[in-house]
């Protein structure tokens, strides 16, 4: 059988065509412009390929509430022209097939969960630092929607006592994202991330705000497994910095298996950047379950 995966974002839209293993058969991907222009392309893409349902992992936030009138639409996101759009709808529309719909985190994290490395797990964050910081929150085996859903790049941060930069969120300054992803860091440093590769202070303050945030998401959801992705993860440097900050921050309060044994506990994705899709994939299988 067949199904249909969109990964959303605010730059490029994947669209993919794969089985119920999670093999990934074929793939396009669309800048993101208007929904007048981008979304008649995609639909054309999944159009005659006898996909049985789609998925959508999607930028957002988005409304995940089932019983509300504007579940499956893009919602108060900067993104104007996807602002209170209602996308999930018109691939229903246009494609007259079941259609499953989260977060672009929750999708990573549910491809980590399906096919990676937090298979078997029922507990587990797939956390992205890339243009903005989005945590997917798998816990007791079920995404995490809750009233909304989680939020987790825009906890508030502890302003480390030799940095006075103001933060980049427009909401809250110095939350994790304000602090922490890429924009973040080119205005604080005054160059892209990626050209810093040199500069240890840069990785060490990076690491300590990662690691703080983590600590958190480790008391709060006590989770089995942490992935982290985005391309400021490609940072090779950093992931040794994070593992040993967030045992410093724990301070030994905590004595678990997964605690002594970080590398196998913090660690990068699994599914050679193919998780998003993968995850959308199955977002889409599972809805075609229930709709059953
Ligand atoms: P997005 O979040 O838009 O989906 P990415 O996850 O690729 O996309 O994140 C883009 C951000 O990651 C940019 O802000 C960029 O500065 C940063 N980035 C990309 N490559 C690297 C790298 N090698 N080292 C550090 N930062 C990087
Ligand atoms: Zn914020």
């Amino acid at each position: 059988m067949l199904f249909g995966a969109l990964e959303a974002g605010g730059t490029k839209m994947v669209c993919a065509i794969g089985n119920e293993n999670g093999e990934i058969l074929e793939r396009i991907s669309i800048p993101t412009e208007t929904p007048e222009i981008t979304m008649p392309r995609m639909a054309e893409f999944f159009k005659g390929k006898e996909i049985a349902s789609l998925g959508i992992a999607c930028f957002g936030p988005i409304d995940l509430n089932r019983s509300s009138e504007t579940y499956g639409y893009i919602t108060t996101t900067p993104k104007l022209p996807w602002k209170n759009y209602d996308i999930c709808g018109y691939f229903r529309k246009e494609l007259n097939i079941p259609v499953g719909f989260d977060t672009d985190v929750n999708g990573s994290m549910l491809g980590e969960a399906t096919w990676g490395c937090a298979k078997g797990l029922d507990t587990a964050i797939y956390i992205t630092i890339g243009t903005g910081v989005g945590v997917g929150v798998m816990a007791g085996g079920r995404l995490l929607h809750g009233m909304l859903h989680p939020e987790a790049g825009h906890i508030l941060m502890p302003v480390r006592s030799d940095d006075t930069y103001a933060g980049k969120c427009p909401y809250h300054g110095t939350c994790l994202e304000g602090m922490a992803a890429g924009p973040a860091i080119e205005a604080r440093w005054g160059a892209p991330a990626k050209e810093l590769a040199d500069r240890p202070e840069v990785w060490d303050l990076e690491a300590y705000y990662l690691a703080h945030a983590l600590t958190s998401y480790i008391m709060i959801l006590s989770p089995q497994k942490i992935i982290m992705g985005g391309g400021v993860m490609h940072q090779t440097q950093l992931m040794d910095k994070v593992r040993a900050y967030v045992k410093e921050m724990v301070n030994g309060y905590l004595v678990t298996k997964e605690l002594e044994d970080l590398e196998n506990y913090i660690v990068l994705p699994s599914l050679d950047d193919n998780q998003g899709i993968m995850g959308a994939l199955k977002l889409g299988m599972m809805e075609l379950e229930l709709q059953k």
